[in-house]
């Protein structure tokens, strides 16, 4: 291969090296789950977004086992061609039904969600106003829009309303956030934002990848959250997050929205269907968080208590509510360290530092899950305690 193009790569590679931001990825022997195999030996894991626990749940590993003896691998196909199959139509209907919308679209990854939506919406015609801390899938659907592009401070709702006051000529205007901010654990204020967009005339997007399924009082999300239940027109989310966490994402909205991105969208037009398998273990997991809010509520019980212990022991953990649970540790090399150390006392956490988070804001950013009992929890508070005096993060 052409040497010099070779080099070129080599060079940008050192330069992420030296600036201290290569990522190392662990290798896990195992199934995901509150406890896992890496080589260094059997560790607790309180770094995934297996917010529910389902990721190995036996119910929907026999589901999926019977999707894939039933209905094979795959259709080898987009949905219009030949890849449709009933099962799709039904878990299409189920999400629609649990999240309290007309129709609903699969999409492979919520990140195709995200990237077929707002260039099939939109034209020049439009504006988008988007939050500065959203996902980076909604950055990037936002790019391949036509509209106008407006950004807001994260949370800056006043900001806000000025793109809405200084947009009111466009024909639309979406305004577009996500649900939970994944870095903070920040939940969105969707009350004022709804109001806001009745206010100007605006239609709302929600990403609710961080939610669906376990925030709000019976796990429906953010607007369930917030208490603005059928007031976000356009959710997007993720199923592989707390929804079993294979892969999977989707788009809900009323029925004309869906049937436009079903003619238009292009990662629904141009890719493969979801797989059979992930089909059938996210019917089981829709039905069994229908019929219960019993994981949620292990969550919430976990989640409070993972954070009164840590901030009773004297760490700074970013308030909330929200099982992401942020460790500030401000010093990038400390966040690092302390996620080595972590890792000896069998606890997999990762630090995250610029330019994930910003500058000087470095964190551990720790993941509770309803998989984790108890003693699991107080088993990583304890550590986090050894290893911060150690440190002298904490005295
Ligand atoms: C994780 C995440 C995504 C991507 O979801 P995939 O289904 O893994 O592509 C999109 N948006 C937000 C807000 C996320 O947190």
């Amino acid at each position: 291969m052409n040497s010099k193009f070779l080099d070129r790569v080599t060079l940008e590679l050192n330069d992420i090296r030296d600036a201290g931001l290569w990522k190392e990825e662990r290798v896990i022997q195992s199934p995901a789950g509150s406890q896992v195999k890496v080589p260094q030996g059997d560790v607790l894991c309180f770094c995934a977004n297996n917010y529910l626990g389902l990721a190995n749940d036996s119910r929907l590993v026999a589901a999926a086992a019977q999707g894939l003896k039933e209905r094979g691998l795959g259709l080898a196909s987009v949905r219009f061609i030949c890849g449709t199959q009933d099962r799709h139509k039904v878990l299409e209907r189920k999400i629609s039904e649990f999240l309290g919308y007309e129709d609903c679209i699969l999409y492979t990854s919520c990140f195709d969600a995200n990237g077929g939506l707002f260039e099939t919406i939109t034209s020049d015609q439009d504006a988008i106003i988007s939050d500065s801390l959203n996902h980076a899938s909604i950055i990037d659907g936002v790019r391949l829009s036509k509209a106008e592009r407006y950004r807001f401070t994260h949370g800056d709702l006043a900001e806000l309303e000025r793109h809405l006051i200084a947009s009111k000529d466009k024909r639309t205007r979406i305004v577009t956030t996500d649900g939970v901010f994944s870095m903070d654990g920040d939940i969105a204020d969707l009350k004022a934002i709804c109001e806001l967009c009745d206010k100007y005339d605006a239609i709302l997007h929600v990403d609710d990848s961080h939610s669906t399924g376990f925030v709000g009082k019976t796990g429906r999300g953010t607007a369930e959250y917030c208490g603005v239940s059928g007031r976000v027109p356009i959710l997007t989310s993720t199923l592989g997050k707390a929804l079993g966490g294979a892969s999977g994402g989707f788009t809900c909205g009323p029925k004309q929205v869906i049937d436009l991105l079903r003619n238009r969208s292009r990662p629904y037009l141009f890719s493969n269907t979801l797989a059979p398998a992930i089909v059938e273990a996210s019917i089981a997991c829709i039905d069994l968080l229908a019929s219960t809010t019993e994981l949620r509520d292990r969550l919430e019980a976990n989640t409070m208590r993972f954070r009164s212990g840590m901030t009773e022991a004297g760490f700074n953990i970013r308030k909330g509510v929200h099982p992401i649970a942020p460790l500030m540790l401000g010093d990038a090399k400390v966040a690092q360290e302390m996620a080595k150390r972590m890792l000896a006392e069998g606890i997999y956490v990762i630090g995250f530092s610029f330019p994930v988070v910003p500058k000087g804001l470095a964190r551990i950013r720790i993941q509770i899950s309803a998989a984790h009992t108890f003693d699991q929890i107080d088993r990583a508070i304890a550590a986090f305690t050894r290893v911060g005096k150690a440190m002298g993060v904490i005295s």
